[in-house]
């Protein structure tokens, strides 16, 4: 036996069984399916709603992960974006400035009291050494880490 939903032509659904899947159409042919709402013998198969069931709920689970990968790709392009910008940064500096190490400090503190020709540098410091050099009123500006840093 097979249950089929059914739906007249005014929209009506209801459910028959039958004995196999060919005796639907036989049924049906013969106009021996009647609606028991409203006695059409125009009757088709209920094959839509579980196909937009079906067709929902593949968009419900394609969607949000669609939605979230797009995100991703933004971020990404962002996060390239600022890397891009980081590295263009330091290899300006990098070109237009000496490299003192971790020197930086001594040197920061010797160009900005006038003990050596001014010139950039750039270098490392300990962020108590960043902070002494604030103290003494030596402005300095981090340089951007560049993923490669962490390696
Ligand atoms: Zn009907």
């Amino acid at each position: 036996m097979i249950r089929y939903a059914l739906l007249c032509d005014l929209d009506h659904a209801f459910e028959s069984w039958f004995d196999h899947s060919s005796a639907f159409d036989k049924l049906q042919t013969s106009k021996l399916i009647e609606c028991p709402h409203c006695g059409s013998q125009k009757i088709r198969k209920d094959l839509m709603s579980p196909q937009i069931g079906g067709l929902r709920a593949n968009k419900r689970t394609t969607s949000n992960p669609s939605i979230a990968k797009s995100k991703d790709t933004e971020l990404q392009n962002l996060q390239q974006e600022a890397v891009e910008l980081a590295r263009k940064i330091r290899g300006h500096v990098e070109k237009n400035a000496d490299k003192v190490g971790d020197k930086f400090a001594s040197e920061a503190r010797k160009i900005h009291f006038e003990e050596v020709e001014p010139h950039n540098i750039y270098g490392e410091a300990t962020s108590d050494e960043v902070n002494e050099l604030a103290e003494d009123g030596i402005e300095i500006a981090p340089l951007p880490t560049l993923p490669e840093d962490k390696n």
